[in-house]
């Protein structure tokens, strides 16, 4: 017997008519490069969305073409990631953070017909446009300055709107996003959002368990409008009708304190980075800036440490430690202490949001090593495998990918996890990062969130490195914090307190920095690469 209720498309176009119906008045608030800050309100977002979807259609582009965006975070961004999909075809975010060389392959493999790129960003378009074989090229005009001849002036592009624009009879499934994974080795691999997907992914990450998005809300997504969609933020708090606040390009902790207290910010998102940053300009400044009690910041892209989580908890800011991959839209576990835990002791309690967390609805997990699942049972280590219906199944056009995928339709994420009896998945690394000494695995994460925890030390990766008789051995990278002092004794006898001597590393280096990949996230091929002739004393 079949149930008696519509059959009712969930695609991106109800989220945008909602919005202009229901939340007019709502304000979105974006950064410009030249730190003036650009206002205008749902209302306009609807028209202006609406008239670029139209715009597109008039241009001749047909569904399920694909236009680029080469964008900050920023109000025309935000048009695009509903104004593409409105006309049917698909927004495809390009990384501003790669190679040009990268970026020109990504645009080929996609079949990218138009682009949409900031007139600052046009010095990046130049270094590839000469190996893509775009149609058309709009640029939006952020710094008022006059449009190279031969490309499009956004604004111009809108007013060519015919104004009798009607949604076009969308399927849920049928492609509205795509992003590229900016893995760090070997080609990108480009993931494709359906309509359904985005949705049911924006259902859930504003549930209270979720990120808890409401209309209330004013949320700033520090995390790149290319990386993941800004981690569904843009849909989410459009589809609840939240204020929404782009920091533009301007990403340092002072621009973005500045904007959090001028915007009275309820909710910001983004990678560990950028939050040592804003953690230590509140740490120096307190009285500085007057945040919003309680501030939620989503932390993911990589583990938030629990020196991390409790700093901010002093400063009465709220972490919310998540995790997700391009693959996964991305949001795939939350952190929250359940309520059969709510009287552990603290530092059980701080533990506990430090792991990646528990699974939301309808992402399920498992921990599997060779072919057989691990239990949950917080000790045994496996390759983390995630399903549900904003997981991706395939990428675009690569079949050679599919060991991606296992043949009973799991998706294998490439990071090692434990899961504890209560369903909470911890991540102790990435495959290719695990250490494997004297034939045990040895966890860098668990090491480099603890040496973050020390009072001296601002970063830490531990990678491991050939040893001639242990297989590999761990060496950390440490970056210490501006004017601190420490020597590698106090470093070694701080986590012999906290882990089994044999995982304790064997050497020490002090860096300025911790090399990093485009999305903020530590670079641990580059320091292999850097100590691969490392001799152990
Ligand atoms: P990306 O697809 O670029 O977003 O990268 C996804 C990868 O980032 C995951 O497979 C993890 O290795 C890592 N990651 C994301 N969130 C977390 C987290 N909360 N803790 C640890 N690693 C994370």
């Amino acid at each position: 017997m079949q149930g008696t209720m519509m059959h009712f498309p969930l695609t991106l176009t109800g989220i945008l008519e909602r919005a202009g119906r229901l939340f007019g008045g709502v304000e979105v608030v974006s950064r410009l490069p030249d730190m003036s800050l650009h206002r205008y309100t749902y209302r306009d977002f609807h028209r202006r969305a609406r008239a670029l979807a139209d715009a597109l259609q008039a241009a001749g582009l047909r569904r399920g073409d694909r236009v680029a965006t080469l964008m900050w975070n920023h109000y025309a961004h935000l048009e695009a990631y509903f104004g593409v999909p409105a006309a049917g075809c698909v927004v495809h975010t390009l990384n501003l953070r790669l190679e040009p060389a990268d970026i020109a392959y990504i645009v080929n493999h996609a079949e990218d017909r138009f682009l949409i790129v900031d007139d600052v960003l046009l010095p990046l378009y130049e270094k590839f446009k000469d190996k893509v074989h775009l149609q058309r090229v709009i640029v939006v005009p952020l710094s008022k300055g006059p449009v190279p001849v031969g490309l499009t002036d956004y604004e111009e592009f809108l007013k060519s709107a015919t104004g009798e624009f009607a949604y076009p009879e969308l399927d849920e499934n049928e492609a509205a996003g795509m992003c590229y994974t900016s893995g760090t080795t070997g080609k990108p691999k480009g993931v494709v959002y359906s309509h359904r997907s985005l949705v049911l992914h924006s259902l859930t990450e504003g549930m209270v368990d979720s990120l808890a998005l409401g209309h209330q809300d004013t949320v700033l997504p520090v995390v790149p409008m290319f990386h993941a969609n800004a981690w569904g933020l843009p849909f989410t708090s459009t589809m609840v009708g939240a204020k929404q606040v782009f920091p533009g390009p301007h990403l340092a902790p002072e621009a973005l304190l500045d904007l959090y207290e001028r915007e009275q910010v309820t909710v910001s998102a983004g990678v560990p980075t950028i939050w040592f940053g804003v953690l230590q300009a509140l740490q120096q400044q307190p009285e500085r800036w007057h945040l919003v009690p309680g501030l939620r910041m989503a932390v993911g892209g990589a583990a938030a440490p629990e020196a991390m989580i409790r700093g901010f908890d002093r400063l009465g800011i709220r972490v919310i430690h998540a995790w997700g991959m391009t693959e996964t839209t991305p949001l795939g576990t939350v952190s929250y202490v359940k309520r059969d835990l709510r009287d552990v002791p603290e530092d059980k309690s701080y533990g506990l949001r430090a792991m990646q967390g528990i699974p939301v609805p309808y992402v399920e997990v498992r921990s599997v090593q060779g072919d057989a699942e691990v239990p949950w049972d917080g000790r045994s280590m496996g390759e983390l495998q995630v399903r549900g219906p904003w997981v991706a199944a395939s990428y675009y056009r690569l079949p050679d990918a599919s060991d991606q995928f296992t043949s009973d339709g799991w998706f294998r994420t490439g990071d090692v996890a434990t899961i504890t009896p209560e369903g909470y998945v911890k991540i102790t690394d990435r495959i290719k990062d695990l250490i494997k000494s004297g034939g045990e695995w040895i966890s860098s994460q668990d090491m480099e969130n603890a040496l973050m925890g020390h009072p001296a030390v601002a970063e830490a990766a531990v990678i491991g490195l050939p040893h001639p008789k242990w297989q590999e051995r761990p060496l950390a990278a440490v970056v210490l914090k501006r004017d601190a002092q420490c020597s590698v004794e106090e470093l070694r006898g701080y986590l012999a307190q906290r882990f089994a001597r044999w995982w304790v590393p064997d050497a020490f280096v002090f860096l300025d920095e911790i090399p990093r990949t485009s999305a903020g996230k530590f670079l641990k091929s580059s320091l292999r690469t850097r100590f691969k002739d490392w001799t152990w004393e």
